[in-house]
Parts: C-alpha cells; structure tokens; sequence
C-alpha cells in the first residue's frame, strides 16, 4: 500500500455528497383495496373469509388487503391446477406452451416499472435493485424456460421426459417477483401446473402477476395464486393432489416439510438458508474486493439466503481491508426505497428486524467489535443500518447463523488451507465468493468449497442459464438452468 493509498483510506468521507431526492413516482401502480384468490383464471372471495393487510415496510401503511387462504380454497386451488393439466395444458404441443411463456416474458418487461415500484413499496428494498435486478431477471427466466419448451426431449435424450403434475410452490418475501419467475418459469415450461403461494409480507406483486397471466392469455387454472400464512403453504405441501413441492425459505420449515413428505411419492426441492464465506486473498484487486464485500452483504438490506455474511480476510491484508470497507460502508445511503440514490432500503418487516437487532445484541455481548457509519434512519417503518463485526470468533452466533440483515461478521486466515477449513465450518452449504488473482487458486479453492454456488471475483450475479441450490442444510435440488427442469419432469 503506497503513502497515498494510506491517506485516503484514513481521510473522512467526503460529507459534502450529499444527493437531492429523486423519488420514483407510485401513480405507475393502481392498487385494488382488496385481493381475492387467484384460482381458476379469476380473483374468488376465500372461503375462509379472512383477510390481513399488506404494510409497506418503509411507512408502516397498510397497502391493500390480501386474502389468507384456508384449507378449503387451497383445495380448490389444486383442483382448478389439475384440470388444467388433464384437460389441455400437458396434452397442448410444448412450442404453444413456449409461446406463453414468451408472452409472459415480454408483459413483464413492458411492465417493468410498475412491477419495481409495486416490489419495492411492497418489500421495502431499493428500486434501483428491483429495476435493475429483479425485473431484468424476472423476465430473464421466462424468456430462457420459453427457449426450452419445446426441446425437452434434445435436452434429456432417450429419456422420455413427462410433466409431474400439479406443482405446489412456496416462496419467501426477500425476491417475491424473482422466485415466482424460478418457480413458475421452469414449471410450466416442462408441462405442469401450478399452485403458488407468496409470503404474508410480500403478496403484491404476484397478485399484479395474475394480470399478466390474464394479458397472456395463459388458459384457466395453469397457474393459481394462494396468498395467506405458513398454514396455507402446509396445506399445499400436505394435499395429495399436489405430486411436486418446491420450497425457498428457512431450513426450519424446509425440515418440516421433508417431514410431512417422507413416505410419499411427491417430489421436492428445498433452496434454504446460508452463510456464505466471502474469501480475500492478498493479491486481490482491494478496491474490487470491497465493492463485492458491499454488494455481497448490503444488497436488499441483506435479506439474501447466499448473501457473503461471513468475510474471511488475509491477515496481511486485514487493516487495510477494514480501513477500506468502514470507508466505504460510509457512502451508503439508507433511507426511502423509492428513492433511485438508495443504497439500503427497508427492513422487510418488524418481526425481521426484531430477529436481526437479536442477534446483532448477542454478537456485542459474545465479545465482537460493532462498526455502523454514522446515518440518520427515517422515524417511521423498520430500519437496520449496515453493520460489519470484528474480533468475531467462529463460535459466536453472528458467525454461525443467519442473521438475514444488513450485518457482516469479518473473520481472518493465513493460508488457503485455513480459509477452506473456515469457510466450510458452518451447517450451510449455499455460496461463497473467492476474490485472488491467481486462476489456480480459484480452481482449487472451488474444488474445496462446499457450496452450490462459488462466485470468482464478483458477488451475486444470476443468469438463468446458470443453475443455483445447496449443500447440506442449505437444501437440495436446483434451480435455474437444465438443472432446473429435472425436478418439474418423470421419466419413461
Ligand atoms: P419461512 O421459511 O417461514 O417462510 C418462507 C415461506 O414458507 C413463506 O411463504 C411462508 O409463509 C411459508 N411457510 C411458513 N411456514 C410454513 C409451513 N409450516 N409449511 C409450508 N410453508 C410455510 O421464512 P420466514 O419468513 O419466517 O423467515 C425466517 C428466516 O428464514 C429468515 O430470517 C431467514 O433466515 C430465513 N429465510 C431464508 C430465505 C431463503 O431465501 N433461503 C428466504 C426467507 C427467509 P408466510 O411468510 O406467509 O408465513
């Protein structure tokens, strides 16, 4: 590091860049006052008569009320699925099929904006992510599943592949238009149907999905959307008309539901939870590494199963490292997620935040050093402002569980050996990063990692060509990809 290097690293950051709002408008997205479920190609009353509000988590304001569907409409749901796939769509030629999901594809990203402004009211994360990120990729997918509808039979040869059936999809609130696309995409692109359920907190912008179903003229019943609690995801993993679950959420409830199924001929997929090690060595490029520490831990607030929560650092390069991240970590802006200068949005709800501020408070009590910036947090709505621990031994509980927030713990090592034996020291196996400028290291770094997803000097990047899913308690099976259909298809 050069005397120069040194100084502006030590410098304040510079406090005069201060940014004009920039708020993105909400006229592009009309809301109902009140969502149905979507079953059958229409919006039905639930039978179960009950009904939550969806709160933005930025502003504490109820936005719509949404259904909380009960045993008897997930039953109805299945029903509308399975009709749908014995009386036409599994029989329909796959480039018809192909076609849809090419519709679907191209509404999403004429809609793009009011889909980002919908997901960032909804959810609380920054628009210039669900503009840049979530949409792009959303409609990613079903342009790529479209490509593979109609090659099902070059893509496994000799193996005569079928559709399942109806599939049950469950899906968490951290990407709620993204992992509707993961699901849905490769679902009915190889044949089936389905029946999705959002989360609680986070219903919106698969409701507005309908709409484009409809546009799509997607036939009745294909796709049914069940909004509710965790008690209408178990009755979608429990109905016998259901023969494939697919599940992204925490390793809790995927435990569950591999409980509920064994024994039974369903097939399953869990995406579960993660502690991804992102790795420096000391020939990195420092000022790159930082960016992917940034990008790896503060991306949507950090609400990210493969986020790189755990960043283990070369001991030679350590104070530097830190010098460097704390300076950087000062740049960030926190605040309203419609506002295109957010960096850190919202906390997507109050329970979330209560578990994050309940593990950052054993974290100081355990014995690790807290860093935050200095940034003012709105008054109103869930805040966490971006946090790195230091001093952190393996043991503690910031190293070993999933905080899901904007908090990273730094460990260091000294050989790659050691950084190997770090990063594997964690129940999860979902992602990791490794930032060298040596091409062998990477290759043999990544032969002993044991993650689904290893990233080479850059953090969170997707492409639905590239299959994604875990290791041990980070789940099993895989999306995205030709990996990606296996699960939706049987064999002959
Ligand atoms: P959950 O696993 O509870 O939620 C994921 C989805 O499963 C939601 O749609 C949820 O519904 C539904 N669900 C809840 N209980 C059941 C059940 N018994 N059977 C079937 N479906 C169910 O995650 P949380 O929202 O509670 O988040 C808790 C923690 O999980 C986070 O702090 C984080 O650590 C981790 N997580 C990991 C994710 C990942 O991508 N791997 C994503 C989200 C969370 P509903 O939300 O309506 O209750």
């Amino acid at each position: 590091m050069t005397e120069l290097e040194r100084k502006q690293d030590r410098s304040p950051v510079p406090s005069g860049f201060d940014y004009a709002p920039a708020p993105e408008s909400r006229d592009v997205v009309r809301l109902e006052k009140r969502y149905g479920l979507f079953i059958g190609g229409e919006f039905v009353e639930p039978r179960s008569g009950e009904f939550h509000s969806s709160i933005s988590p930025a502003t504490e304001e109820p936005l719509a009320e949404v259904a909380y569907a009960g045993p008897e409409d997930v039953a109805l749901a299945v029903t509308a699925a399975r009709d749908a796939f014995e009386n036409g769509w599994s029989e329909i030629a796959p480039s018809e099929r192909a076609k849809y999901l090419f519709r679907i594809a191209r509404i999403l990203q004429e809609r793009s904006r009011e889909f980002a402004v919908l997901e960032s009211l909804d959810g609380g994360k920054p628009i210039r992510e669900s503009r840049d990120v979530d949409l792009p990729l959303s409609a990613a997918h079903f342009f790529y599943y479209a490509g593979w509808a109609d090659k099902l039979e070059y893509a496994f040869p000799s193996r005569k592949p079928r559709p399942v059936g109806v599939a049950g999809q469950i899906i968490p609130w951290n990407f709620p238009l993204l992992m509707l696309s993961w699901k849905i995409a490769p679902a009915l692109a190889s044949g089936n149907t389905v029946v999705l359920k959002p989360a609680e907190t986070t219903p919106l912008t698969a409701l507005l999905f309908c709409d484009v179903l409809r546009q799509a003229e997607l036939p009745p019943g294909v796709v049914n959307i069940v909004t509710g609690d965790g008690r209408a995801g178990a009755e979608i993993v429990k109905h016998p008309g259901v023969d494939k679950v697919a599940f992204t959420g925490s390793t809790d409830v995927g435990k569950e539901i591999q409980r509920a199924l064994a024994g039974t001929e369903k097939k399953l997929t869990l995406e579960l939870g993660g502690k991804a090690a992102n790795v420096i060595f000391d020939d990195a490029a420092l000022d790159q590494a930082v960016e992917g520490i940034i990008n790896g831990i503060y991306f949507n607030q950090g609400h990210v199963c493969c986020a790189g929560s755990r960043l283990l650092v070369q001991e030679t390069i350590y104070e530097q490292t830190i010098a460097k991240l704390k300076r950087r970590m000062g740049t960030l802006r926190v605040g309203d997620p419609l506002d295109k200068n957010t960096d850190v949005g919202a906390i997507n709800s109050k329970q979330q935040l209560d578990k994050i501020r309940e593990l950052v408070a054993a974290g100081e009590e355990e014995g690790a050093e807290i860093y935050q910036p200095p940034c003012r947090l709105p008054e109103k709505g869930w805040w966490f402002p971006p946090t790195v621990f230091t001093n952190v031994a393996q043991s503690y509980r910031i190293a070993q569980e999933e905080i899901f927030g904007p908090v990273l713990s730094v460990l260091t090592f000294r050989t790659p050996d050691e950084a190997v034996e770090k990063a594997n020291n964690t129940p999860y196996g979902l992602s990791a990063g490794v930032w060298t400028e040596k091409g062998s290291r990477i290759l043999w770094m990544a032969q002993h990692l044991r993650a689904g997803v290893i990233w080479a000097n850059t953090y969170n990047r997707f492409d639905p060509a590239s299959p994604f899913g875990g290791y041990k308690e980070s789940g099993f099976g895989r999306e995205g990809g030709l990996h990606g259909l296996e699960p939706y298809l049987r064999f002959e």
